[in-house]
């Protein structure tokens, strides 16, 4: 796949800035970077996901927002790449979705109803891998779907996410007994003007409200200590302050691959 040089050393270079920064605030708890790669080029994830030339760990984790171009970039890159679903969720983009062998996480479930379609569809692609070729690799093999429950914890009308409480520790207990389904954790984008005032001392009430969800579900589903449920929150503008309040897993797109093209000039490959 072509890259052009000085556009990888680029994006090297914006990668290796933020995992500095992530690293500066975490104090040495392990936070996934997810990058965020919607509208984006193929070339563009290729010149991260491939074996650096430096020794560095390749990226891996990379978030995308739309079904379709999620599924034409999977089909275009190797199936190391570990992605994420991180959009908004339709109903009718389930089947499709659990259809991508190596999609790790959809992070945008909001209703049970999305949640028992991504089960269905999984678990059928599951069973015709093992019908269809019982005796190869194990590797190829999908896997269950990781679930991220959203939450709308600002309660903005727009924005898509079930309710806190009760809505919540509901669609966390069906996500935890689907079989094909594993719910690693509560996620949320919160409200634009906390997310731009957020600062080491001005904590975002989005965090702190979905830290206080997770403890609700592990409180009300029964987990003890060594099973931790984690915490999907923080975007370019306040990564760093939702790392101070407990995030296990930022989602960074702009710092790293710069100011997004409009939709209707997205190129999926250059
Ligand atoms: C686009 C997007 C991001 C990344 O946003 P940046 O501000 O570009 O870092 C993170 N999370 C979600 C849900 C998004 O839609």
């Amino acid at each position: 796949m072509k890259v052009d040089p000085s556009r990888a050393a680029a994006l090297i270079s914006q990668i290796k800035g933020v995992s500095e920064r992530i690293a500066a605030v975490s104090k040495g708890r392990s936070v996934r970077l997810v990058a965020v790669s919607k509208l984006k080029p193929v070339n563009d994830i290729w010149a991260l996901s491939r074996p650096q030339e430096s020794g560095a760990e390749p990226q891996l984790h990379f978030g995308e927002n739309y079904a379709q171009e999620l599924a034409q970039k999977a089909e275009l890159l190797p199936r190391n790449i570990q992605w994420h679903f991180i959009g908004g969720l339709q109903s009718g983009h389930c089947k499709n979705l659990a259809k991508i062998p190596n999609l790790w996480c959809v992070s945008s479930v909001d209703t049970l109803k999305k949640a028992q379609l991504l089960d269905r569809y999984r678990g059928e692609f599951i069973a015709t891998f093992s019908s269809s070729s019982s005796s190869s690799s194990e590797e190829s093999t999908p896997q269950k779907l990781n679930i991220h429950v959203q939450v709308n914890t600002s309660g903005e009308a727009a924005k898509s996410g079930c309710a806190p409480g009760p809505e919540t520790v509901e669609l966390c207990r069906a996500v935890e007994a689907a079989p094909n389904l594993h719910l690693l954790g509560l996620m949320t984008i919160g409200a634009i003007a906390r997310s731009v005032a957020t600062t080491p001392e001005n904590e975002n009430e989005d965090f702190v409200a979905l830290r206080e969800q997770r403890d609700l579900v592990a409180k009300e589903l029964g987990f003890e200590q060594e099973r931790k449920l984690e915490l999907s929150m923080g975007m370019s503008e306040d990564f760093e302050g939702a790392i101070a309040l407990g995030s296990d897993e930022v989602r960074v797109g702009s710092t790293i691959f710069g100011t997004r093209p409009s939709r209707a000039d997205a190129k999926i490959k250059e």
